[in-house]
């Protein structure tokens, strides 16, 4: 069954599996002192949802808030890297017991998992996170997932905990991931713009809706902003899995959302499964391989791509490393695990594959990226 609207993120027959993710200003108010009163009516929502037969993964913001406030740093533990660490150290700890505890008084066992970009780039680490968040949802518990802030640098970062909701979601097989925030939902525009109106429903993630997405989030205690909303949405969609925005600033904000209907829905794109979905997902790009024109059309009709159809290598990487595959006029046509290092790229591209051995001294594969590791954007 497919959601059609954010409520049928409620129904267990539509969405057996959440994540919901919990923005920065939900969990830590203006004075810095965490929202306890709102986190324990959020978890009794969970518990009902739990209880309809729902399961239900949190991905919780809100370290970097808590933590500044309690050291006192300024721009909200934000000014550096540094301060960024020190502050999630210092606030991870508290939220975690705070979790714990509002979980707890509603009969729910709360299971912390820290993550670093990393860990669900790398396939073999992608696996064993997919396989704890199972058992831990085998063995009754509430996933309490962040990111591992106090040792994540910016180039092993997630950087928002949106896009890291959509890539648990795929990670954990999950049906949908509701986003809450502050703000309630995609506009046409800046909301607070008069004519802007909230847009319910995006079927598919074009230019216009990345252009809609411009606005950064209301309270500015969170990283994310709508620009990493849309992004989330289309790492969940090319997966399968719905994603929707709603504002959960009131108290029962799920209770709420079942009432009044009101976000914005993305709904899935594709339905990319195992290992198509994760590299679907992933982020970090070492390089890039230009395709010429019959190349592009080929990988359009599903075929591998070829090192005869290779105009231009970019990057240095290596054997095993993902690269992002571009059409001569920029266009970025999908991405992929590469079968050879750039250095042997540069030798084999435009040769025919005859040509190969002699160009390398070996042959030992006859793709540069094969169609099983890659995905067309
Ligand atoms: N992981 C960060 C925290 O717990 C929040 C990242 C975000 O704003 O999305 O404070």
């Amino acid at each position: 069954m497919t959601v059609s609207s954010p409520s049928g993120m409620l129904d267990p027959a539509q969405t057996p599996l959440l994540v919901l993710k919990i923005g920065s200003s939900l969990i830590v108010g203006s004075d810095g002192a965490p929202r306890k009163d709102w986190m324990d009516v959020l978890a009794s929502e969970v518990a009902e949802q739990r209880s309809a037969g729902q399961q239900v993964i949190i991905i919780s913001s809100g370290a970097i808030a808590l933590g500044a406030a309690r050291l006192n740093l300024p721009q909200g533990g934000r000014a550096t890297l540094a301060d960024a660490q020190a502050a999630a150290a210092v606030g991870q700890i508290a939220l975690a017991g705070l979790w714990a505890d509002a979980l707890a008084q509603h009969g729910s066992v709360a299971a912390q998992l820290l993550l670093t970009l990393d860990d669900l780039e790398e396939r073999r680490r992608y696996l064993n996170a997919s396989a704890t968040l199972q058992r831990l949802l085998d063995a009754e518990a509430v996933p309490v997932v962040n990111e591992n802030d106090s040792v994540a640098t910016s180039e092993i970062r997630f950087g928002d905990n949106d896009r890291l909701a959509a890539r648990i979601a795929q990670a954990a097989g999950a049906g949908g991931v509701l986003l809450m925030s502050d703000v309630d939902g995609l506009y046409t525009g800046n909301p607070q713009d008069e004519g802007c109106e909230l847009v319910p429903l995006v079927k598919a993630v074009d230019s216009a809706v990345h252009a809609m997405a411009g606005g950064a989030s209301i309270a500015g205690m969170g990283t994310g902003g709508m620009a990493a909303k849309v992004a989330a949405a289309e790492i969940a969609g090319r997966a399968g899995v719905a994603l929707a925005i709603i504002n959960g600033s009131g108290p029962a904000p799920l209770r709420r959302l079942r009432s009044s209907d009101r976000g914005t829905l993305f709904m899935p794109s594709r339905n990319d499964k195992g290992r198509k979905a994760w590299l679907g997902g992933r982020k970090a790009d070492k390089g890039v391989l230009v395709a010429d024109t019959g190349c592009v059309a080929a990988l359009k009709s599903g075929a591998s791509l070829l090192a005869a159809g290779v105009v231009e290598v970019d990057g240095d990487f290596s054997r095993g490393d993902l690269v992002m595959i571009q059409s001569e006029d920029a266009k970025l046509i999908g991405r992929g695990l590469v079968e050879y290092s750039a250095t042997e790229c540069r030798k084999i591209m435009g040769l025919p594959l005859a040509q190969h051995e002699a160009a390398l001294g070996q042959m030992p594969r006859s793709t540069v990226v094969h169609r099983d590791s890659m995905v067309l954007l």
